[in-house]
């Protein structure tokens, strides 16, 4: 558990309320051209599930060179989807020049990219640009799991005076992740809950995953640990999008998307009712979470294959395989795990592994 505590006393709450239920922002990464906008923006709004249209006008990418965001030219077309579909409009800031842009264009909500919050110099800048205009900001986790360097770019706002704030939760950066594309870390975001419980915090499922197939999963278990919304990045071609093209899903897949979640009643009678269906989501997410690290082993065991391939060593090591049938036997104990349940847990891991291995081995 985290001890850090941060200022609470001069937030607004429920600023970003729509009768209890997640909120869903969307929208495209990038926003491309007035077309594109215009046509997601309608299509969102078509589906009767979007609260918020995002786009993103400025890009902050890995590599030069890259699709930088349209700059200041998409405002207007950003301007026009509200117009159109009545919903408010949110954009990623990352500088005061950024900031100034979007006041002047009226933009409902702003967002501070994970890049950014992880600079204490950027946020005090676009923190200083905002001082004396209430505008909601909503603050993406920093690139790196640190739950102080998050609540402090929260609290620059704070001191700036704004008090329509909000976290959200888009995974973080890590070199042995092998599913995501950042890894979600829930605790975390539990813990930015528990610290600025007045806070809405959205999740975004788009740059945790990565990819299209795992959004739903990831939703889900958002919506089960009670989030206040999601973020979903929505394309009309989503193979063609500019930026994150593998992530992105058109409004109708986002459609389907959110009539396949679960919803949580927040009614206690409700909640004593539905007890048992609570603890069984809880044993599916535990599953889920077994498969995503046997996977994750999985992966592992085969980059082992590799390096043995390359340097001709044999797949069985019989005292490293003892030595970890040892550690399991005496972690299991530790843990009121029966010896005879881990060692037939581990054998079958291990024997998965080596038949993986062998694959590799044998390509
Ligand atoms: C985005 O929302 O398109 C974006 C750049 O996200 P992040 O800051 O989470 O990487
Ligand atoms: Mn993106």
């Amino acid at each position: 558990m985290n001890t850090i505590e941060a200022t609470t006393e001069i937030v607004n709450k429920n600023w970003l309320n729509v009768d209890g239920r997640p909120v869903l922002i969307a929208g495209p990464c990038s926003v491309e051209t007035e077309e594109q906008m215009i046509e997601t923006a309608t299509r969102l709004k078509a589906t009767g599930k979007v609260d918020m249209l995002r786009g993103g006008i400025w890009k902050p990418r890995t590599r030069p060179g890259m699709f930088e965001g349209v700059g200041a030219k998409g405002l207007p077309w950003m301007q026009k989807a509200r117009e159109i579909t009545g919903l408010p409009i949110t954009i990623e800031v990352a500088k005061a020049s950024h900031v100034e842009l979007a006041l002047e264009f009226g933009v409902d909500v702003l967002w501070i990219g994970a890049r950014t919050t992880v600079n204490p110099f950027s946020v005090q800048e676009i923190a200083d640009a905002l001082r004396g205009v209430d505008i909601p900001v909503l603050v993406k986790n920093p690139i790196n799991p640190d739950l102080a360097l998050w609540l402090g770019g929260i609290e620059r706002l704070q001191k700036a005076g704004l008090t329509k704030l909000g976290g959200i939760h888009r995974g973080f950066s890590n070199a042995s992740e092998k599913i995501f594309r950042n890894r979600p870390q829930w605790q975390l975001a539990i813990d930015f809950k528990t610290a600025l419980p007045e806070l809405p915090l959205i999740n975004d499922p788009s740059h945790i995953c990565g990819r299209r197939d795992l959004l739903a999963s990831v939703a889900q278990k958002a919506t089960d640990l009670n989030f206040d919304g999601l973020m979903i990045e929505s394309h009309i071609t989503p193979d063609e999008a500019w930026s994150d093209a593998k992530q992105q899903i058109t409004p109708e897949v986002l459609a389907d998307l959110i009539n396949g979640l679960i919803l949580r009643t927040s009614n206690v009678e409700g909640i004593a009712k539905t007890q048992l269906d609570q603890l069984r989501k809880d044993i599916d997410l535990m599953d889920d979470e077994l498969i995503h690290l046997l996977s994750s082993r999985m992966k592992v065991a085969r980059e082992i294959g590799q390096y043995k391939k390359d340097n001709n060593i044999t797949i069985l090591q019989s005292n490293r395989w003892k030595e970890i049938l040892a550690k399991f036997v005496e972690k299991g104990s530790n843990n009121k795990l029966s010896e005879d349940f881990v060692t037939r847990v581990i054998n079958a891991i291990h024997d998965e592994s080596i038949s993986q291995q062998e694959d590799v081995l044998n390509k």
